[in-house]
């Protein structure tokens, strides 16, 4: 992915790169894994997709030309093995330090999420590298990070470096700005005080949301 692309839409760019990757896995898994047995071995030893990607995997198949198939035949695998994990707690009967049951219940190892993870490790180590050039430095200060990902910056970054504190400085200012237009905005709200209220104040909680919670669409990344 382009590291221009990323920088220069809306939203976290870090955000938009998980999304992204996540998309083109689950596309790759449905259009070309369905039916490999490699691939489904690995599904079965993962035991499935984590829940986000799970419900992404039956969107994107329903969003491309393929009905709904290719889910179909994957949730079908998984359910079977999760299935004869609830079978055997079923046949536990609650003993105490119920090993089966602890086995049932780890999260899946999502093998979307273990790209996903990957792709993510490749763009911050891109996006710190070229803090070295003053146009990407500018741009990395300006973009719309959520605060998950400006802190996975920081803590990859090498704090003593002059270029990424100018990058952390202009991203405090950032925040300091949102939580300023959110106090204008609760101010200017009162009836009398209504006509004095800015577009900026309008637009913070829409950004307040994306610095907490992060970018969760590709459509609110646009
Ligand atoms: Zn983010
Ligand atoms: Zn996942």
């Amino acid at each position: 992915m382009h590291l221009a692309e990323l920088l220069e839409s809306s939203g976290c760019p870090l955000c938009r790169t998980r999304l992204r990757e996540a998309r083109r896995h689950l596309g790759s898994v449905l259009y070309e894994s369905v039916n490999d047995p490699a691939f489904r071995d690995r599904l079965l030893a993962a035991r499935g997709f984590c829940r986000a990607h799970s419900q992404q995997l039956l969107a994107a198949n329903r969003a491309g030309a393929g009905g709904s198939l290719g889910a179909a035949i994957l949730f079908g695998s998984v359910i079977r093995k999760r299935l004869a994990e609830l079978k055997k707690v079923a046949d536990g009967r609650g003993r105490p330090m119920d090993r089966d049951l602890e086995l049932a219940r780890r999260p899946a190892s999502c093998p979307t999420c273990e790209q996903v993870e990957s792709a993510q490790a490749s763009a911050v180590s891109r996006l710190l590298d070229r803090t070295s050039d003053e146009h990407w430095r500018l741009a990395l200060a300006a973009a719309e990070l959520c605060l998950d990902d400006l802190l996975l910056l920081a803590a990859a970054a090498d704090r003593r470096s002059g270029r990424w504190s100018e990058v952390f400085g202009a991203q405090i200012g950032r925040v300091e700005g949102i939580a300023a237009r959110l106090e204008g905005f609760a101010y200017n709200s009162s009836y009398d005080r209504l006509h004095l209220m800015t577009d900026a104040e309008r637009r913070a909680s829409d950004e307040a949301a994306v610095l907490l919670g992060g970018t969760v669409s590709e459509a609110q990344a646009r």
